[in-house]
């Protein structure tokens, strides 16, 4: 079979390859890719700035915005299930990851599909735990790429709730632009989602932060990752935004190439770039 990998560490790796089909073991489901997004992480994996390869490997499977078919009916899946998969795994000794939140993980000692210490789903066939895989409603179909994201988006957001429910507080719609901290209205909560490595300094108008945060209560978090319940979220949100906007919904993805393709993907600018394996 056909899967992306690269070799973190080393830029300019990424390549398509033969790798040898996987088995799936006993608790495990076989899952037919169908399609697989592509994101900044894997442009910096990709780069050579992010990412570990499995122990004793050279080579990681690119490959965690996911989505797939059941190949074989079992573990309460059958055979033409739409899925996705999470992306964290227990670090395995933390009380986070214990209890359901490897989101939350104490340690960092984490793995991650395609990222960190895993191989990904960027491949023809991939196996996952049940417990993993994240229903996807046919309704949905190929949007259903977006049930990562997705999901990254619906804990920050369950997060910046949560914050700004500290206090009586109602959503409002705002501007939002890089200097959010100073644009934060009263009570307001900004979250930062996207990661941006580069050594720098940034500066911030020092009344902002000494005086506005304060007398405003204003907050500011960081937010990774997602919990089986923002997963849930958001491929019912996805599902509600397709009947609610129809097409709409489908313009996030402006490009969606063959794997072979991944250059293109890799280097596309707009909002989301997908590789396509198998139809359904
Ligand atoms: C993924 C997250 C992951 C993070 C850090 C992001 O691209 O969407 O699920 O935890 O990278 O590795």
């Amino acid at each position: 079979m056909q899967g992306l990998v690269t070799t973190p560490g080393r830029p300019h790796t990424t390549a398509v390859a033969e790798l040898r089909e996987p088995r799936a073991g006993a608790s495990e489901v076989l899952l037919r890719t169908l399609e697989v997004g592509v994101c900044g992480t894997d442009r910096e994996i990709s780069e050579g700035v992010f990412g570990v390869a499995p122990d004793e490997r050279d080579r990681l499977v690119l490959g965690h915005e996911f989505l797939g078919i059941v190949e074989r009916d079992g573990h309460g899946f059958a055979r033409g299930d739409l899925v996705a998969a999470t992306v964290r795994r227990a670090c395995g000794h933390c009380a986070a990851c214990s209890d359901g939140s490897p989101d939350a993980c104490h340690t960092g000692d984490y793995a991650e599909r395609g990222i960190t210490r895993l191989d990904g789903f960027a491949s023809d066939l991939a196996t996952e735990r049940p417990e993993h895989l994240v229903r996807v409603p046919t309704s949905l179909g190929w949007l259903g790429v977006l049930a990562e994201p997705a999901s990254v988006c619906a804990r920050a957001i369950r997060h910046a709730c949560a914050v700004a429910g500290r206090q009586p507080w109602r959503t409002e719609r705002a501007q939002v632009m890089i200097d959010t901290l100073g644009l934060l209205r009263r009570n307001g909560v900004a979250c930062l989602l996207g990661v941006d490595g580069r050594i720098r300094q940034v500066s911030v108008d020092a009344p902002v932060l000494g005086v506005d945060m304060v007398l405003q209560n204003r907050a500011l978090l960081g937010s990774v990752n997602a919990h089986m319940r923002d997963w849930e979220a958001a491929v019912s949100g996805l599902d509600r935004a397709r009947r609610r906007w129809g097409d709409a919904v489908a313009e996030f993805v402006g490009l969606r190439v063959s794997v072979d393709r991944f250059a293109e993907a890799f280097a596309f600018k707009g909002v989301k770039a997908t590789l396509q394996f198998a139809e359904r």
